[in-house]
């Protein structure tokens, strides 16, 4: 079997509050593999944007990676320097940031922008080759030549999402994380957008992690699901596997509290409030909501573990 393109081992994010340590990323480990397009999913504040941003190293104080490994084709993302980080980012990895409206400069025509990352690689490019590269871009991303002299104020929302989804693929990383890409746009854009970032991911064999709130488009979208809950990863599947028969209870109340599959599908409905993590339960962190919990869940965190292959699980109801 080949290696995976990413492996996230016992990863912890921390912020450090006036009130303590805000435990936003808790021991999380998962696989990714080489063209495997991965949706990240949980209510808002499970630590999904976290992830993302401990994956690309853009974590602020008082936020700080506090242990685990984060290894990308061999190397330990979590070792490197600013500097050598640097190098990576856009050549091995790439972000599509949530709003394209705050990652693009305003006073800088695209092209210029789509050709900056690269020339801050050292990528070497005649003028002639820059049209060219340029025109190459804007043609993957279903955009028109003449969007390479405009400025961003002069495309529409899901026109600048495709710029940055450019962007993102302009020196070919192996992995692409995208960070909620399209919730700022209508849905019919979003879905279009979608779709592009599908056609390229299946063309250049991408990995992605896409993150987000709606089941719906995941169901339609992703090879595989994560499902994170309260900072830690509750279950990573097949996507279909899941959703025919999740594992893990808390899986089981996302899927169950879709209204219908392909409408927008955000959750709603689950009893009970997410808790502060701060100040995380113990035992199993989703033993204050989950229907299924026993005395065992209130005192011993249960192990994030291989169920069947390819399937991890955090859940007494596997393991005990
Ligand atoms: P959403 O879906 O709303 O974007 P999320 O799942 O991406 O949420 P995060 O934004 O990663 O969750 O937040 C995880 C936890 O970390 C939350 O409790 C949040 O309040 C906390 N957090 C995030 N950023 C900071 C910060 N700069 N300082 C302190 N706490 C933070
Ligand atoms: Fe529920 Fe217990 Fe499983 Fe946690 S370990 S999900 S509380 S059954």
């Amino acid at each position: 079997m080949s290696e995976p393109v990413l492996r996230v081992k016992n990863l912890k994010v921390y912020y450090y509050v006036e009130a303590g340590a805000v435990k936003a990323v808790d021991d999380v480990s998962f696989e990714l593999d080489f063209g495997v397009k991965m949706g990240l999913v949980g209510e808002s504040g499970s630590g999904k944007s976290t992830m993302a941003l401990a994956l690309m190293r853009m974590i602020k104080p008082p936020g700080k990676i506090v242990g685990g490994q984060m290894i990308l084709g061999g190397t330990d993302l979590v070792k490197l320097n600013e500097e050598q980080m640097r190098q990576l980012r856009l050549s091995r990895l790439a972000m599509i940031p949530q709003g394209a409206m705050n990652s693009l400069n305003p006073v800088m025509r695209i092209d210029k922008q789509l050709i900056d990352g690269m020339l801050d690689h050292n990528v070497i490019m005649s003028n002639e080759e820059r049209v060219k590269r340029v025109n190459e871009l804007l043609e993957m991303v279903d955009l028109p030549p003449k969007v390479a002299k405009m400025y961003p104020h002069e495309l529409s929302g899901g026109m600048q999402q495709r710029v940055t989804v450019a962007q993102s693929i302009s020196m070919e990383p192996d992995l692409i994380i995208a960070d909620e890409p399209t919730s700022a746009l209508d849905v019919v854009i979003q879905r279009q957008v979608m779709e592009t970032i599908n056609r390229l991911q299946q063309r250049l064999g991408l990995s992605v992690i896409l993150i987000g709130h709606d089941m719906g488009l995941m169901a339609q979208t992703v090879d595989r699901l994560a499902v994170m809950y309260a900072g830690r990863m509750m279950e990573i599947g097949e996507t279909r596997a899941m959703f025919h028969r999740p594992l893990h209870p808390y899986t089981e109340l996302l899927i169950k509290s879709l209204p219908v599959l392909e409408n927008k599908g955000v959750f709603s409905g689950i009893p009970g409030i997410t808790p502060s993590l701060l100040n995380p339960p113990a035992g199993c962190v989703f033993h204050t909501r989950c229907p299924k919990a026993w005395g065992l869940c209130e005192e011993t965190t249960p192990q994030f573990v291989e169920a069947e292959p390819g399937r991890w699980v955090a859940c007494h109801l596997i393991t005990a």
